[in-house]
């Protein structure tokens, strides 16, 4: 690749380890010269974050807990003083009780729902509002979606309803912040290992099941997810806002 970031700062919220999509995303943003601005969640993911923006060459690295709104607005005075301009934002956060990706959409409670719809969608308006004063020669926002948002999936359950919410919100966002020339995108990985994929029950059988009847017979890389949000973030992608982009060896379009 060809340092298609060159000169971009870009804000990315949602690594907790190596496994997460937001690692792979920050590696390639990294490899196509961005500036990194990372975040991690709360205390008990400080150091490996941290371990993981000193070897990714993050300029910063700072605590967001996106559910917490005072934490948003320390995050937008921190990025105001340097490096004051954000080009790129990547919203890489999800988040729903365990209890709820197991038994029946139809046993979810009010918290439940509540909870989940929003850490997984809500955050994305709050995470925009906070990031588009910085983003003052326009941008990209793009945020993580899944199949489970338009089909029932196994043991998605309530997930699949914030992910129908975060795509609808990210619709609405590309309306507001477009004539800002802010371009709001989504996209929709197919299955991936990763710590929050291990929460919903039955995770494997969903990989195999989709490695089977995948157009290109098999699962979804986390690096095809990433040079999918390089896309987004880079000029090559200037006239995309508003789209959900599936990155999932072509499962979504198989019927029988
Ligand atoms: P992950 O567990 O590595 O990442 C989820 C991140 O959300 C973690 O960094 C966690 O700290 C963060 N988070 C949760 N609550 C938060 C809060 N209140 N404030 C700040 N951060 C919070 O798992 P992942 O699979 O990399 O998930 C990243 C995104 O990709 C999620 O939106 C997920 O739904 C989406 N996605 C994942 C898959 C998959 O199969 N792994 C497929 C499609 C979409």
């Amino acid at each position: 690749m060809s340092n298609l970031l060159e000169g971009k700062s870009a804000l990315i919220l949602g690594v907790a380890n190596k496994w997460s999509l937001a690692y792979a995303i920050a590696e390639a943003f990294r490899r196509e010269g961005a500036c990194l601005y990372l975040t991690y969640q709360g205390d008990r993911q400080r150091e490996t974050v941290e371990t993981i923006g000193a070897e990714l060459g993050a300029s910063r690295v700072m605590a967001c807990d996106v559910s917490k709104d005072h934490e948003l607005e320390a995050l937008t005075q921190t990025l105001r003083s340097a490096p004051g301009r954000i080009d790129a934002v990547v919203h890489s956060i999800a988040f729903a009780n365990r209890e709820d990706l197991a038994r029946p959409f139809l046993e979810t409670s009010r918290a439940g729902y509540q909870l989940a719809n929003d850490v997984s969608a809500y955050s994305l308006v709050a995470v925009a509002r906070a990031c588009a004063p910085l983003m003052t020669a326009g941008g990209s926002i793009t945020t993580l979606s899944y199949l489970g948002s338009v089909r029932v999936v196994q043991n998605y359950n309530v997930m699949g309803v914030a992910k129908a919410a975060l795509e609808a919100a990210m619709r609405y966002l590309a309306s507001d912040l477009g004539p800002r020339n802010i371009r709001v995108n989504a996209i929709s990985a197919g299955p991936i290992k990763t710590a929050s994929a291990r929460g919903i029950k039955d995770f494997s059988s969903i990989l195999d099941y989709v490695a089977q009847r995948a157009p290109l017979r098999r699962n979804t890389d986390p690096a095809e997810v990433a040079d999918a949000a390089v896309f987004l973030a880079s000029d090559l992608g200037r006239g995309v806002t508003g789209n959900v982009i599936y990155v999932d060896a072509g499962f979504q379009i198989m019927g029988v």
